[in-house]
């Protein structure tokens, strides 16, 4: 499924009812270059979870857990990971396999561990179409 936005907040809107029908274990992979808005997408997602609190990208952690909306939210961005073993070192697949919803910036980064079950999300720019222009790329993953 192709969906095009011309602004954030019709990215926003996106995540948010996507969010709102997430359901329990799935995994979101959001890939796209710095800028394209995989954290304002994120954002959409946590207010279709019904969470309030601010969702910004983990600087200094690899997740950020919220367990205040419908269902516990894990957000990943592993744009600084520098090995696979920080995945390890974290426990990754409690989150992964868990009973959340997760929601990986950059997975690509770490595409040997993504489970085969998944939704891919990918946001791209195209300047021909204009500065706020952007094409998202939803497709369901498995084996
Ligand atoms: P990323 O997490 O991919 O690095 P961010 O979500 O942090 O990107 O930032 C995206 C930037 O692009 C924000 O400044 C946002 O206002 C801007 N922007 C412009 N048009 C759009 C759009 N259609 N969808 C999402 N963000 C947009
Ligand atoms: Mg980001």
């Amino acid at each position: 499924m192709v969906i095009e936005t011309g602004s954030p907040e019709e990215t926003f809107e996106l995540g948010k009812k996507i969010g709102s029908r997430a359901k329990a274990g799935q995994v979101y992979t959001l890939t796209g270059d710095l800028g394209t808005g995989k954290t304002v997408f994120t954002q959409g997602v946590a207010a279709g979870l019904g969470l309030t609190e601010p969702v910004n990208s983990p600087t200094f952690t690899i997740v950020q857990v919220y367990e205040e909306g419908r269902l516990p939210f894990y957000h990943f961005d592993v744009y600084r990971i520098g090995d696979i073993e920080e995945m390890e070192e974290i426990g990754y697949d409690d989150y992964f396999f868990g009973n959340g919803i997760c929601l990986i910036e950059w997975a690509e980064l770490i595409e040997e561990i993504l489970p085969e079950d998944r939704i891919s999300i990918t946001i791209q720019k195209n300047l021909e179409k204009g500065f706020d222009y952007r094409q998202i790329t939803i497709e369901e993953k498995n084996k």
